[in-house]
């Protein structure tokens, strides 16, 4: 299947079509809940833009800042959401073999418990 910003469940959610509570919404970035959570707290922080994955945003799309944007937002993030000072985890799935989903660009941030040195 191609996956298109038409039949793109993460374009469904920024642009309302689907509601969901947004934690934070800037000019390029939503926060939503992810709907299976792998940690007490499970955030997904979510572009505006239809960018199916960190390959096409930095190989194809040149999107300058989008990365640097990420990382300060989603520390902010996590912040506000109380998992400063105990720790979070960022975690970006790209392509099949990095077990990526969703193809339209997310940061999963994790925390709210001892993550350990597990992935996922
Ligand atoms: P990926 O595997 O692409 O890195 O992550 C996709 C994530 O999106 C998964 O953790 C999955 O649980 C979450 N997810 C899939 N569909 C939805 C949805 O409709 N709403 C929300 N909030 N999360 C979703
Ligand atoms: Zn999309």
């Amino acid at each position: 299947m191609e996956h298109t910003a038409d039949n793109c469940i993460f374009c469904k959610i920024v642009s309302g079509e689907i509601p969901a509570e947004r934690l934070h919404e800037d000019d390029k970035f939503i926060c939503i809940r992810d709907v299976r959570p792998q940690a007490k707290v499970h955030l997904l922080l979510v572009t505006k833009r239809h960018i199916p994955s960190l390959d096409e945003l930095y190989a194809k799309t040149g999107a300058p800042g989008v990365g640097e944007a990420a990382l300060e937002v989603a520390t902010a993030v996590a912040r506000k959401q109380g998992l400063l000072p105990g720790g979070f985890r960022l975690v970006i799935n790209t392509g099949g073999h990095g077990g990526q989903t969703v193809f339209h660009l997310h940061i999963h941030l994790l925390g709210g418990n001892d993550l350990e040195g597990t992935f996922g």
